[in-house]
């Protein structure tokens, strides 16, 4: 019992993710402003210390997308043509340039993954005809 406690103990000081592991996970730019991608301390779930992969500009988790998804995303939200998020009246956060940013960040974030998808869905739909 006692060797299974401390056993315990050990598993719960360990790193559940190293930060050479996670930054081998990471793929591509923040989906949120484009930018640089990096191992972030934090504690899991379950209160155990880790690295996750996030953005340190947005202050946000981040899977990571390839720039050219992001790019347009970013152009879509700008021109107002699409945003995911219609909830978020841009008016409202345009009292700070903070709050405008995070607006658009987070607008950019969600679009990201939708123009990967459906630039995909057309690759393969275009293959089968
Ligand atoms: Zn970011």
């Amino acid at each position: 019992m006692e060797n299974w406690r401390d056993n315990n103990t050990f598993i719960y000081m360990k790193y559940q993710v190293t930060k050479k592991q996670c930054e081998a996970q990471i793929k591509g730019v923040c989906e949120g402003c484009g930018g640089k991608l990096e191992a972030l301390k934090t504690v899991d779930n379950g209160g155990k210390p880790t690295y996750w992969v996030g953005c340190n500009h947005c202050s946000c988790f981040r899977g990571g997308i390839d720039k050219i998804y992001f790019e347009v995303a970013r152009k879509l939200v700008e021109s107002g043509e699409m945003l995911p998020y219609c909830s978020m009246i841009k008016h409202e956060y345009e009292d700070t340039p903070e709050r405008l940013e995070y607006w658009l960040d987070t607008q950019t974030a969600s679009l990201s993954y939708d123009v990967e998808r459906i630039y995909l869905m057309v690759l393969e739909l275009a293959q089968e005809k």
